[in-house]
């Protein structure tokens, strides 16, 4: 799923998203950088006021800063469902092919 976030604080927001937080095993957002050791820089997301940001993966409402401004209206959140749901209470979509017809 993913979700929608909306700033309704009237005034810009960096929104740090730790590593600890946000990521999974297989999915990290981070940015890290070559070196020894290398240097995991954890994502961020900037918002102006009353700006949206889309698309986001919904584990970023982990983040405590996020989930905080959530609590306090300051950040509206809305949830998409995936689209392929959609689609399966529909119809079901099968390749037709016509009888005796070669593939
Ligand atoms: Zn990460």
């Amino acid at each position: 799923m993913s979700v929608t976030l909306i700033n309704r604080s009237g005034r810009c927001l960096a929104l740090n998203l730790p590593h600890a937080a946000v990521c999974a095993s297989d999915v990290c957002h981070c940015t890290v950088v070559a070196g020894r050791p290398p240097r995991r820089i954890c994502a961020s997301l900037s918002l102006a006021a009353e700006a949206a940001a889309t698309g986001l993966p919904e584990s970023f409402l982990s983040a405590p800063e996020v989930a905080a401004l959530v609590r306090r209206g300051e950040l509206e959140v809305r949830r998409h469902p995936p689209k392929s749901q959609a689609d399966a209470a529909s119809a079901p979509k099968r390749p037709r092919r016509k009888r005796g017809e070669s593939p």
